[in-house]
């Protein structure tokens, strides 16, 4: 195990803050994982998992181990005449993992291409897009629980996967993903009516979908809609899409008949939060280092090299004018540090 000191995080998260982490290592075995999480028991110091960085914001140097999960391999455990089950390590990039199934014409994940991270943080906020989530595929889920200093498996109920949420994100650092276990399907029913997959796969005259030509459309979606972390630093959606009761719902509706909502229970409905922000004024907006997306409010993304808070107090500037002029409190969908 090498641990090395006052390293710099920039490079290693997608909004490329400059702030440092007091100890980094890298972990590519699950060995790694109990030596890494002992040495940070022993030394009294908290410790974070990072995988691509994609989805958290450093707003002030982390005084602590950074665990950068490198857990590599995609292994074939099973295969039936309809399903194939497959062992992931928790350091392979999502991306790279579904254009894997994708080539061999294995459905299920074809919709959540071009989502950045790793393998491992899928499960983390189960991520999703497009009208599929990471859970839907997700069968077993191998973690190391620090509490216990044990590895377990977990099965998909004992996840608590929900919208951007799961056991592994409400109890933060408790537990460190080592793998996960997946089933693909080789009949698979296509979800094509979300977003504007439909409209690509008849421009391209598709008249049969396929897995290779969803996530072809969702690519060019994604590219078309989203800005690159590559190129401008951002963490794809800041917020969540709030959920209000029906009764809030028809009071909104009544008084903002563009609002975009959909029921998800008979009782509760979900906002979009673009549009919330959007209708605040919000959308194309720069301050200093940091702006909301002009082509999606849901996005804020971060122009130069300024610090994290400067990200975080932008943040807090939507979430109170949405809760002004809604009485919507936004929740933030990237972890903040
Ligand atoms: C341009 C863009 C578009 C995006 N679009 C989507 C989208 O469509 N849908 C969606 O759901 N998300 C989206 N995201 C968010 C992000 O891609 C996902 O949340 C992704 O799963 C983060 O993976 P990561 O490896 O970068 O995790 P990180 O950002 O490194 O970590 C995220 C959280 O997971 C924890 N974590 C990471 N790995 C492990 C592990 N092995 N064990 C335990 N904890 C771990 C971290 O400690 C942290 O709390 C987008 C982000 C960007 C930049």
């Amino acid at each position: 195990m090498e641990i090395s000191e006052n390293i710099s995080l920039q490079a290693l998260h997608s909004f490329g803050c400059n702030e440092k982490a007091s100890y980094f290592t890298k972990i590519d075995s699950v060995e790694a994982i109990e030596k890494s999480i002992q040495w940070a028991k022993e030394k009294n110091t908290p410790y974070l998992i990072l995988g691509s960085g994609s989805n958290i914001l450093f707003t002030k140097p982390f005084e602590g181990l950074v665990l950068k999960m490198e857990i590599m391999g995609i292994k074939k455990l099973k295969e039936t005449a309809s399903e194939v089950f497959l062992e992931v390590g928790a350091g392979e990039n999502w991306h790279y993992f579904v254009i894997y199934c994708v080539q061999k014409g294995w459905g299920g994940i074809e919709n959540l291409s071009l989502i950045p991270g790793t393998v491992g943080a899928a499960p983390i906020q189960n991520i999703g897009a497009y009208g599929v989530e990471a859970k839907d595929c997700i069968e077993l889920v191998t973690a190391y629980d620090t509490q216990t200093s044990q590895f377990i498996t977990l099965n998909n109920a004992d996840c608590k996967f929900g919208y951007r949420t799961s056991l592994f994100k409400m109890e933060k650092t408790r537990y460190i993903i080592s793998s996960v276990q997946f089933i693909l399907q080789k009949q698979p029913i296509f979800r094509t009516e979300y977003g504007a997959i439909k409209e690509v796969l008849h421009q391209k005259n598709n008249k049969q979908p396929s897995v290779e030509a969803i996530a072809n459309a969702v690519i060019q979606i994604r590219t078309e809609k989203l800005p690159d972390p590559k190129k401008i630093g951002n963490a794809g959606s800041f917020f969540k899409n709030p959920t209000i009761t029906k009764d809030f719902y028809e009071v909104l509706i009544a008084k903002y008949p563009k609002l975009i909502a959909y029921p998800i229970t008979d009782d509760i409905y979900k906002i979009a939060a673009g549009w919330l922000i959007e209708a605040c004024g919000w959308k194309g907006i720069q301050k200093g280092n940091v702006g909301c997306y002009e082509k999606q409010s849901l996005v804020i993304v971060h122009y130069n090299n300024g610090p994290g808070i400067e990200i975080y107090n932008f943040s807090e500037e939507i979430i109170q004018s949405v809760l002004k002029q809604f009485d919507i409190l936004l929740e933030r969908e990237v972890i903040i540090y």
